[in-house]
């Protein structure tokens, strides 16, 4: 009798989950009818070409930057885009940050702001013959622009230019006002010191409140599990998680040597690490997942659907399975990471203030202070001290109602009328735009440049080169997001 009831509920189970994958629809969106530009692709990938050729290296300190080269580069922007130059008032924040302004005709609605930062990464000591063209050639191969930056963010920054100038060659004039910030720091960043921080303190100054900000730090990925999926997904970054790095101090007496006990101050260190790395954070299921989710399910086979509509029952399973994969687990929890350790100062002296130093990125919703509550839980031994370096919270999630995020929404749909899966996502990095959190709601990260996944890989490595296939179409993103977020409807 039990096996005929169990058929029936399975029964009813597996017909509720094909008429459930029949209506797992894609969201609908609202297309733009994109703007015919006469966009040279040639031209682009020149200027790209050329803006590499600037090593606008930075430092972490001031000491080093080779500002010469950050004045070359204002100079070439200013030669090369006249319309933007005769349009906004510029202005050289910090040293070498740079901030445009392009008024608006409607001085009461919110500014808009486009970012990118102008430095880029050193090339590692050794490895300059490793690159297949000089890492600042810029060299063009026909298929490629190769050199540092060419993916973070020269590209984006060059492709930004390319499509004010375009817009204003048309004789386009936004509603609200367009902020272009490009900042000079982010790959050095630090709490304190930072060109895209003191824009935000210049623009809070002035009373400036931000409609959105869009930036680096997420990008178009293409989906494709034979059968089951094959589409592109637009991942937009809404929230960065946060980081910390924190030094963990145990007490032990220390001593000679020549009379150590059993066990020296390292065996109360051993077990600090493996407290911490026993006693993970707990995972939490944000919301993006289930946005990211139904994005790219609705996109999905009928066969994709039948397997993905049923998820909230598999919740726990699914976050089981994150966990497993580091970068997964990092989606749905505070990552530790125990990184350096110190003991004594001598080989023959017993370890009297043994340390870790432990880097935490905390998830959106566990903050600094959960951290050290979490360490001061977890370690064994009560008696230690903690010190805190380069913390910054995570931040909350930019909503994906907003206009900004539609405009991706709708110009990434119209762009490809094949369809895009736009879905939230988790920056787990940095990006200049944390700092805008004071001024701005509406945070996004997304680069719209289609690069194959093994292409990411070059980021701060050799090898650093994109498309030349990509740009246009980022040309086209960025002029239809700025005509479609400066609209003042
Ligand atoms: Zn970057």
């Amino acid at each position: 009798m039990w096996w005929k009831i169990l058929l029936a509920v399975l029964a009813v189970f597996v017909l509720v989950t094909l008429i459930r994958a029949a209506f797992f629809k894609p969201k609908k969106i609202e297309k733009v009818n994109i703007r015919d530009a006469k966009i040279d692709t040639d031209k682009v990938a020149e200027h790209l070409s050329d803006a590499i050729k600037f090593k606008t290296i930075s430092k972490v300190r001031d000491e080093g930057v080779d500002w010469e080269e950050f004045e070359k580069f204002h100079k070439y922007l200013d030669e090369t885009y006249p319309l933007v130059a005769k349009n906004t008032t510029k202005e050289i924040i910090d040293k070498a940050s740079l901030l445009y302004l392009w008024k608006g005709k409607n001085p009461d609605l919110e500014p808009m702001a486009m970012l990118a930062h102008q430095d880029v990464v050193p090339v590692s000591e050794g490895t300059e013959k490793d690159w297949k063209h000089e890492a600042f050639s810029g060299y063009n191969d026909g298929e490629f622009i190769w050199g540092r930056g060419a993916l973070d963010m020269k590209n984006h920054l060059i492709c930004v230019m390319e499509a004010v100038e375009s817009l204003m060659a048309e004789g386009f004039q936004p509603d609200r006002d367009v902020y272009l910030c490009f900042g000079h720091n982010e790959e050095t960043v630090s709490t304190v010191y930072s060109g895209a921080g003191t824009i935000v303190k210049t623009l809070k100054e002035r009373g400036v409140r931000l409609d959105s900000v869009l930036d680096e730090g997420s990008a178009l990925i293409d989906l494709n599990l034979p059968g089951i999926i094959n589409t592109r997904l637009a991942a937009v970054g809404t929230a960065e998680k946060g980081y910390v790095d924190m030094k963990i101090t145990l007490h032990d007496k220390g001593g000679h040597t020549s009379a150590a006990p059993k066990h020296s101050g390292m065996w109360k260190l051993a077990n600090a690490v493996r407290d911490l790395e026993t006693h993970q954070f707990r995972s939490h299921w944000l919301p993006f997942l289930d946005e990211l989710i139904h994005a790219v399910g609705g996109r999905a086979t009928y066969l994709g659907k039948i397997l993905i509509c049923n998820y909230p029952i598999f919740k726990p399973l699914l976050t089981f399975i994150l966990k497993i994969i580091p970068q997964g687990a990092s989606m749905v929890r505070t990552i530790t990471s125990v990184s350096m350790c110190e003991g004594s100062p001598a080989a023959n002296v017993l370890p009297q203030r043994p340390s870790i130093t432990v880097n935490f990125r905390p998830l959106p919703g566990d903050s600094l202070a959960d951290v050290e509550k979490h360490v001061r839980k977890v370690i064994r031994y009560k008696d230690i001290d903690i010190e805190y370096f380069n913390g910054k919270e995570a931040t909350p999630f930019s909503s994906t109602s907003s206009r900004a995020f539609k405009a991706i929404e709708s110009v990434e749909n119209s762009i490809h009328p094949e369809g895009v899966a736009v879905a939230p996502y988790l920056v787990m990095g940095g990006t200049d735009a944390y700092r805008y959190g004071e001024i701005c709601d509406n945070i996004l990260r997304f680069a719209p440049f289609n690069v194959p996944l093994s292409l990411f890989f070059t980021t701060h490595a050799t090898n650093e080169r994109i498309p030349i296939s990509s740009l246009k179409e980022a040309v086209v993103f960025f002029r239809e997001y700025i005509i479609k977020v400066s609209d003042k409807d």
